[in-house]
């Protein structure tokens, strides 16, 4: 049983307000107060400098309330409450945030036909998403683009969805010119080095300069009661979590859509001559099961015009399992060097989120490779596939394939998927989405 409707009203009292709530068929009152210092909130309550904060907390949790808040109610409700007017056009006021087609259900996807590439109508396709375009492609909504954010239009919610280096990443709301979006909010934790600091901020002044659909999108930095840097919801989690026992329900046309996808945000990097670093199948996000962005900057480097690679002046807390020979060897990073990780990433994919390498550690995983041993087909991998990472496994970078060789092939080998699938109008519209 959800609760359909709530209301906010001012009441009499000057500065509180009546919330209502619809639970079933009882309705619920609840107080909100200030306190001396102008804060809102329900009684026991946490604590906000605006109405629009509360209420859109309230949206996320229910802090004390029977339920959180869902639908706002109508004027013309069928409830007798609903003849007193709604609270008028104030930030504060219960505007539903864009409605999300974008999450996977509470079990963590949506069903799909087993039938390989077939989509029903009801697929989300990325485009159909609000996070298929830059929150800022409205003109109205450039105006205000900068990298730092006001605190007043962002609300910080204590619902984790995940946690890195620098501390966790928390669920929220940022309120633009004319709506609102959901975000997720890196935080650093308290009483770290000014050293930390520097680097979520070189991290965020790399995703600034990217705007790409299959890419997390910074919205900006906030510097508050701590640093946060906003980012675009991905809340369809990381691809190997996601991927794991679903062998069954997700058939290998869904794995070779996401990879793509990664293939194609990868084209965007190596176009625009950047370097990721951290590519891995921790490190793609979810949308839904059938939209993937890359994420996590934090090791990114932007190359110079005429660079071809970067060279890290010492080796660090890296990735091995991931890395390039000529990483580990030489601390030298090239979009060549993505493409061995992608070649990894792949690996975990169509295995359905295995650790690569077994119990080897990151060292042994070097000799491993050096004497020209590779990881074997995941069983469920198509043996195109299977081609293709072995070629992003080349030892030598120089013979590897690029990100322009690679999307190309992923893109032919996921079509060719999409064409033998019964030859459906609809395998048109896969080609299309996939294509971006
Ligand atoms: P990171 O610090 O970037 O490694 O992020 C740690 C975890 O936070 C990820 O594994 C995700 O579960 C979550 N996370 C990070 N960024 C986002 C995002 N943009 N949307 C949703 N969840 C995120």
């Amino acid at each position: 049983m959800e609760p359909l409707l709530s209301r906010l009203r001012p009441r009499k009292e000057q500065g509180t307000y009546a919330l209502s709530l619809v639970y079933g068929k009882t309705v619920y009152h609840y107080l909100i107060s200030q306190d001396k210092a102008g804060k809102f909130c329900i009684p026991e309550g946490t604590k906000f400098d605006t109405l629009w904060q509360l209420v859109e907390y309230l949206k996320l949790k229910a802090d004390g309330l029977i339920y959180r808040l869902k639908e706002a109610c109508p004027n013309s409700s069928a409830s007798a409450e609903a003849a007193a007017p709604t609270l008028p056009a104030h930030p504060s006021t219960f505007t539903q945030p864009q409605r999300r087609v974008d999450t996977l259900n509470s079990d963590g996807y949506t069903p799909e036909p087993a039938r390989v590439a077939s989509p029903d109508k009801q697929r989300p396709m990325p485009m159909d998403t609000s996070v298929y375009e830059s929150p800022y492609s409205d003109p109205e909504e450039l105006k205000d683009k900068k990298l730092f954010l006001k605190r007043e239009n962002l609300l910080v919610a204590d619902i984790e969805l995940g946690c890195g280096n620098f501390g966790s990443v928390r669920q929220g709301v940022y309120r633009m010119r004319k709506k609102q979006i959901d975000v997720a909010i890196k935080v650093l934790k308290h009483g770290t080095e000014k050293a930390d600091k520097d680097e979520m901020m070189r991290e965020a002044q790399i995703m600034h300069q990217l705007d790409n659909p299959y890419i997390v999108r910074l919205i900006g930095v906030c510097q508050a009661e701590a640093l946060m840097l906003v980012m675009e919801m991905a809340g369809g989690g990381p691809l190997h979590k996601f991927l794991i026992g679903k062998k069954e329900e997700i058939p290998v046309s869904n794995v070779a859509e996401l990879l793509h996808q990664v293939a194609m945000g990868m084209k965007y990097l190596e176009e625009k001559n950047f370097v990721h670093r951290d590519l891995a199948a921790r490190n793609v996000l979810l949308v839904n099961r059938h939209y993937a962005k890359i994420s996590d900057f934090g090791l990114s480097k932007a190359l110079g015009a005429d660079d071809s690679y970067y060279t890290a002046r010492s080796a660090g807390k890296w990735p091995l399992k991931w890395y390039a020979p000529e990483c580990i060897n030489f601390r030298k990073f090239s979009s060549r060097s993505d493409v061995w990780s992608y070649g990894v990433t792949m690996w975990e994919a169509f295995s359905y989120g295995q650790k690569p390498y077994k119990k080897m550690k990151g060292p042994e995983v070097l000799d491993f490779i050096k004497q020209g041993k590779r990881m074997e087909c995941p069983p469920e991998c198509p043996p195109e596939m299977y081609s293709l990472m072995s070629d992003c496994w080349t030892y030598k970078w120089e013979d590897r394939p690029d990100f322009l060789t690679v999307e190309q092939r992923m893109r032919n080998y996921y079509y060719s998927l999409a064409s033998r699938a019964e030859g459906s109008p609809q395998c048109g519209q896969v080609a299309e989405a996939a294509c971006g």
